[in-house]
């Protein structure tokens, strides 16, 4: 066992409850009762809680669309943080459990996983569910935890993913995120069936795009857990033969529990950051879209891009990273 997968006695330390998904509990009770706790025993938790109370928010439409943007300045350390392979392969893995926070404690989950509070939350019980080993992000393999952590976590909250290369801050390291269901714009805007288009099944599951949304998504429903897997699974493979690179396309993913079955919700990308990312003063716009931006919540560091943004602004930076309606309506006809 390397020192980074996490020993039995420090896991033992760690944990402060366990799910696994016999009776008891239910997972998003375990993660309410975890997060008032940790803010009682982790002052670094309770100062991000703070940081999150006092984040501005303004909301922008556009034609058919809206997005909100939030200004939390703590979240600097990860729109600011470098994700080059060099940086990463250099730095200690903050999600490995040998190097959490001393005072930060986890839901053991189904003997793998870690669940874990987010120490600079987006949202209010804002998850980060760490595997217990340091193994690198990758959904296909993975897929079909990732569809039953919505089930056991249920309706209430939704999963989210940000691939290796588009926007997981720890792309060397496996793991997911969730947040209270129906806080990211996209959610509901979907739910409306005038923004949806070119619905097709297969084996039971619902594909179609989404129309007018500024930037292209994917979404996917269906009830049986393999064919779900296995539609995404095949969509993200279809992303990969167009991309440069064998490394995992660039996507991310939100995924909630929908009575029986499941809703994912896909934004195929095409770079991680906007141009501007890289420009130097008055023109720079420090904007490092993952899941939760491509999900209408945009975040910003700081005050600057708070005030700078605009319709106008939001939709060119979507049509920079993500793909467009157009792309979205190829990969359908391919599938
Ligand atoms: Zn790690």
């Amino acid at each position: 066992m390397t020192p980074n997968s996490g020993t039995v006695e420090g896991l033992e330390r760690r944990s402060s409850a366990v799910f696994d998904g016999r009776s008891g509990t239910p997972l998003a009770d375990l993660a309410v009762a975890l997060l008032e706790r940790q803010k009682k025993t982790w002052p670094g938790l309770a100062v991000g809680y703070e940081a999150l109370g006092e984040a501005r928010l303004r909301e922008i439409r556009g034609d058919g669309w809206g997005v909100k943007i939030q200004f939390n300045p703590r979240r600097i350390v990860s729109s600011g943080a470098r994700v080059d392979p060099e940086t990463i392969r250099r730095r200690p893995c903050f999600l490995c459990p040998d190097h959490l926070p001393p005072e930060q404690q986890a839901i053991l989950y189904r003997d793998d996983y870690l669940v874990l509070c987010n120490p600079m939350p987006i949202f209010p019980g804002h998850l980060t569910i760490a595997h217990r080993r340091h193994l690198p992000q990758s959904l296909p393999e993975n897929m079909i935890t990732f569809l039953r952590f919505a089930v056991d976590f249920g309706p209430r909250m939704t999963l989210f993913y940000n691939g290796p290369r588009a926007g997981a801050s720890a792309p060397d390291h496996l793991h997911f995120q969730a947040a209270p269901a129906g806080l990211m714009p996209v959610e509901k805007e979907i739910l409306d069936p005038r923004k949806r288009t070119g619905a097709r099944r297969r084996d039971g599951v619902e594909i179609c795009r989404t129309a007018g949304l500024a930037r292209g998504i994917l979404v996917i429903e269906g009830k049986e857990e393999g064919n779900v897997a296995a539609v995404v699974v095949e969509v993200i493979g279809m992303l990969g033969r167009s991309a440069t690179s064998d490394d995992e396309p660039l996507l991310n993913i939100l995924c909630t529990r929908t009575g029986e079955g499941w809703r994912l919700i896909l934004f195929p990308r095409l770079k991680l950051r906007p141009a501007a990312y890289f420009l130097e003063g008055e023109e720079g716009l420090l904007i490092s879209p993952g899941a939760v931006d491509m999900g209408g919540m945009i975040i910003t560091s700081r005050e600057k891009e708070f005030h700078a943004l605009t319709p106008d602004l939001v939709r060119e930076i979507f049509r920079e990273v993500a793909f467009d309606d157009a792309a979205v309506d190829a990969l359908l006809d391919a599938i």
